[in-house]
This record gives structure tokens, C-alpha cells and sequence, in this order.
């Protein structure tokens, strides 16, 4: 599933393919990606306008709409979800047979394919409104870190997943930021002493700047209808060689040696989700 770096590299690579193209076109495939935005409301909005903009805020891309005739600029709001993923097709090419909406910006379309449909692309920007600082940001800072974990009495590794404690972080890098940190992920949020506290902190900003600085350098290849582009983590798939996984140390390694003691790592199931972890290394 895509996280904070994925979606980070993914608006790095569609950003300047974006920049001043107008939407010519739009189809709309699969309405549910839309709401709570209406397919009449998404058509007029879109039609005509020009995207201005791409940012990120926690997992979710920021589409900036130039005004289209005299109307306001717009945000239009993307999510991966669990499958989706955007990307530009010259136009004589055959869409795949998940795209959820076709933008037309004259000689290439942009696709938004999710083959599970979770993902979304709609005007709706309330689902911005709980999200806690972005990780990597200055107001992300261990003073306000330590007092958010402070009123938790949840298993940490569950408490990192809230998006309103800090925004973009998932199941993968929480696994990984713990590992890093030495930090059991069973301890209850607030029992975290403040060096432990500290250490997660970093590790947290560490896992995401290299998982970024690592997609930064994988070539974007979506050529094939499925194939993997080596930039999505979707699990493991057999026997693939594909080294922007290896760099995960503990995430889907159970019984896998660990990298600093050579222990086998575990997983474990915390609220519903896997937990990976090296019993020996996070003691802490
Ligand atoms: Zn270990």
C-alpha cells in the first residue's frame, strides 16, 4: 500500500508533466472514486481547466485547478488507497482495464487506475482536516511528538498509524521506524521514555527520507497493463528481484534473519494489521 514516500515520489514525477496542461476531456469510469463528489459537479469543475499546481499533504496528492472561465481555483484531492495509482498514456494507447477516470490534456490522458477501487479523486477536501503535522515538516517536533504519545495509552506501533498524530505514516514504515528506534511495538504510547521517545523521531524522519531518496532514483516504468513499476510496495512478489524492497529491514520478513543480530524476525497482529519486528533488537 502506497505511503507518505510513494506518494512523494509519485508528485515528483507528475508534477511537471501536469504544469499548465488543460483538461480537454473527462470520462469518469468508476463514480465511486468521485464522492462525495458528484459526477456533474466533478465534470463541470474539471472541464476546461488547467492544473496549476501538485503538492502532498500526508498520503494524499494535492491537485491545484487554474480557474476554468471565471471560477475560483480549485483542489482537487487524490487518494491511492490500497491499488491506485495516476499516470500519463498517450492518447492512441489502450486504457487499462481499471482506470476509474480519464483526464484528456490533448496528446496524453491522465489515468487514474485503481483496481479495488479504495482510491479517490474528488473536490471533498474535509479528509484534510484531521491530519496531524507532516513528518518531515519543522512543526514536526519531538516537544510535540512526545506530548501527543504522552496521552495515548494505545500499543505504540497501533498509535503511529493515526493520521492525527502524524500524517502519511503506514503499516511499512511504522514497523520500520520502530525497528530503527529499538522500540518494542507492543509499549503503550506513553510509557515511551523521552531518549526512546527521541530515538523513534528520528527514525521516523529517517525511514521516510531514505524510502524517498530511494524512489527518487527508481525509474517509473508503467508500461505493461499490471506490471509492477518497482516503485509500489503491493508485498512481496515471488521471487522477484526487486531491490526497492530489500531495503525494508523488518516489513515481511518474518522468520528472516535480523540485519543487526541475526535473530529471526517475527510478526505479530496488532489492531487487525501486521506488525513486524526483531524480538531481540527492540527490547526497549
Ligand atoms: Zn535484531
Amino acid at each position: 500500500m502506497p505511503e507518505l514516500p510513494e506518494v512523494e515520489v509519485l508528485v515528483r514525477h507528475l508534477a511537471p508533466l501536469l504544469r499548465g496542461r488543460t483538461i480537454r476531456a473527462v470520462q469518469v469510469h468508476r463514480a465511486k472514486v468521485l464522492a462525495p463528489t458528484s459526477m456533474r459537479g466533478f465534470k463541470q469543475a474539471l472541464l476546461g481547466a488547467k492544473f496549476s499546481g501538485l503538492t502532498r499533504r500526508g498520503k494524499y496528492l494535492l491537485f491545484t485547478l487554474g480557474p476554468a472561465k471565471r471560477a475560483e481555483p480549485r483542489t482537487l484531492v487524490g487518494h491511492l488507497g490500497m491499488t491506485g495509482r495516476m499516470y500519463l498514456l498517450p492518447v492512441k494507447a489502450r486504457l487499462p482495464r481499471h482506470a476509474a477516470v480519464v483526464l484528456n490534456l490533448g496528446r496524453r490522458n491522465f489515468v487514474f487506475e485503481d483496481t479495488r477501487y479504495f482510491g479517490r479523486l474528488t473536490l471533498d477536501t474535509r479528509s484534510l482536516e484531521g491530519l496531524g503535522p507532516e513528518p518531515l515538516g519543522a512543526e514536526f517536533t519531538v516537544e510535540q511528538f512526545a506530548g501527543a504519545l504522552a496521552r495515548s495509552a494505545q500499543a505504540i506501533k497501533v498509535k503511529l498509524l493515526d493520521q492525527s498524530l502524524v500524517a502519511g505514516v503506514g503499516n511499512i514504515y511504522a514497523s520500520e521506524a520502530l525497528f530503527r528506534a529499538g522500540v518494542a511495538p507492543t509499549r503503550a504510547a506513553r510509557s515511551l521514555r523521552p531518549a526512546q521517545v527521541a530515538r523513534l523521531w528520528r527514525a521516523i524522519r529517517e525511514v521516510l527520507s531514505d524510502a524517498i531518496a530511494c524512489g527518487s532514483t527508481v525509474p517509473l516504468n508503467y508500461a505493461g497493463e499490471g506490471a509492477r513499476d518497482g516503485l509500489f510496495y503491493f508485498g512481496r512478489a515471488a521471487g522477484a528481484p526487486d531491490y526497492y524492497e530489500e531495503r525494508l529491514r523488518v516489513y515481511d520478513r518474518a522468520g528472516e534473519p535480523c540485519p543487526v543480530c541475526g535473530g529471526a524476525i517475527k510478526r505479530l497482529v496488532q489492531a487487525a494489521r501486521s506488525t513486524y519486528y526483531c524480538p531481540r533488537c527492540q527490547r526497549g
